[in-house]
């Protein structure tokens, strides 16, 4: 078996912590890869994957991402990401989620949690009680905090328009074609404000009953989930899940822009080259979707309201523009250019 040093995804992580709860089928993974820049902060996913190994590489690469998006967005906050296992038999109870708390709790605030996919607001709240670790709680109107998924759609739905005025010289997303890969949290709310703007929208879930409803709502058209990458447009928004851009997806991309909100969308980092020889803009994916993180790390440091939060937000249209602009001149790929600037922000530059 190999060890964990060895994993193609082990990072010098400062910590990858395993879990189990007899009583309540609790197994999980934290996973924290810096707190160079503060307490490592970052969403839990609540998730069936095909077998433990799978689970442990998902740990470790998205708690890789948050110390780069904590640090590209300017938060005193380091990256770390919970994830629990689910199978057949593993009910999300809130015996469950307080031993996920407890968990949480032992390694003494060195952990921040909050929503990731398969997790909600009311989640959050059974895992309060047993740790005060934990954001993206219930918040009242005008507070920072909350469902993390509006604030990423706004952030996505902003760095969309960076791109589109980059790539495309437009100034509004009216007429522009996107098409948009999962319609959930981000997904939906990205393609509500674009539909808004008067965007002309293609949409696919694996739940397609999910996506031919939202396509009604906003007199959008639909593809089978399997199709969307392929899609001819101006923009293709993933807002699923990982690593959907490979060797032969791009090969296969019919758009000049990728710019969505799924975490981890290059399979390998030398997917970023791929994308800039083929031309296409890519939207670094921890930078254009770190508003969610934004307004629940703001609400966990009890730092400002919701106006402070999209201010922040209204930050990430300009940071993509210098990773752009920095691209263009050295001929790098985006990706690339981002990890750069984050290693540096997180001390390992
Ligand atoms: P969600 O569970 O609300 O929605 C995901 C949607 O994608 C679901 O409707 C699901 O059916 C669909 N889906 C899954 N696989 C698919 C596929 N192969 N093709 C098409 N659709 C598919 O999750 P979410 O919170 O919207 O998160 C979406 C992505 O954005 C994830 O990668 C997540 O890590 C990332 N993200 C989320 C946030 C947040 O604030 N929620 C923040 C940053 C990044």
């Amino acid at each position: 078996m190999m060890s964990p040093w060895d994993l193609p995804d082990f990072d010098t992580h400062e910590g990858v912590h395993f879990f189990r709860d007899e009583a309540t089928g609790l197994t999980a993974i934290i996973a924290i890869h810096s707190t160079h820049l503060g307490p490592a902060a970052g969403g839990t996913r609540f998730w069936r994957y095909a077998d433990k190994s799978e689970a442990v590489t998902d740990a470790l690469r998205l708690s890789r991402g948050m110390s780069f998006k904590n640090a590209m967005a300017g938060l005193p906050m380091g990256g770390g990401k919970g994830v629990v296992l689910a199978d057949e038999t593993v009910v999300k109870t809130p015996e469950l989620l307080a031993a996920f708390g407890r968990a949480i709790d032992s390694l003494g605030g060195r952990y921040i949690t909050a929503e990731d996919v398969g997790m909600s607001d009311q989640d959050m709240v059974a895992i309060q009680r047993t740790t005060r670790h934990v954001s993206g709680l219930p918040v009242g109107e005008g507070a920072a905090g909350g469902n993390p998924g509006p604030s990423t759609a706004t952030g996505v739905f902003l760095g969309i328009k960076a791109a589109i005025a980059r790539g495309l010289g437009k100034r509004s997303a009216q007429g522009v074609r996107v098409a948009i890969q999962g319609v959930g949290s981000v997904g939906g709310g990205v393609a509500r404000l674009l539909a808004a703007e008067g965007a002309i929208l293609t949409l696919a879930d694996v739940d397609a009953a999910r996506a031919e409803s939202l396509a009604r709502e906003l007199g959008a058209e639909t593809v089978a989930a399997d199709a969307i990458l392929r899609v001819e447009a101006d923009v293709i928004s993933p807002c699923a899940l990982g690593a959907i851009l490979d060797a032969d997806s791009i090969a296969a991309l019919r758009a000049p822009i990728v710019a969505g909100g799924a975490n981890n969308q290059l399979k390998t980092p030398a997917e970023g080259d791929r994308l800039t020889e083929r031309g296409i803009l890519y939207a670094p994916d921890y930078v254009i979707n770190a508003g969610g993180i934004i307004n629940v790390a703001l609400e966990y440091l009890g730092q400002g309201d919701r106006a402070e939060v999209e201010s922040r937000i209204a930050l990430i249209p300009e940071r993509l523009e210098a990773i752009w602009a920095e691209a263009a001149e050295t001929g790098e790929a985006a990706s690339t250019v981002a990890d750069r600037m984050a290693m540096r922000l997180i001390g390992r530059g």
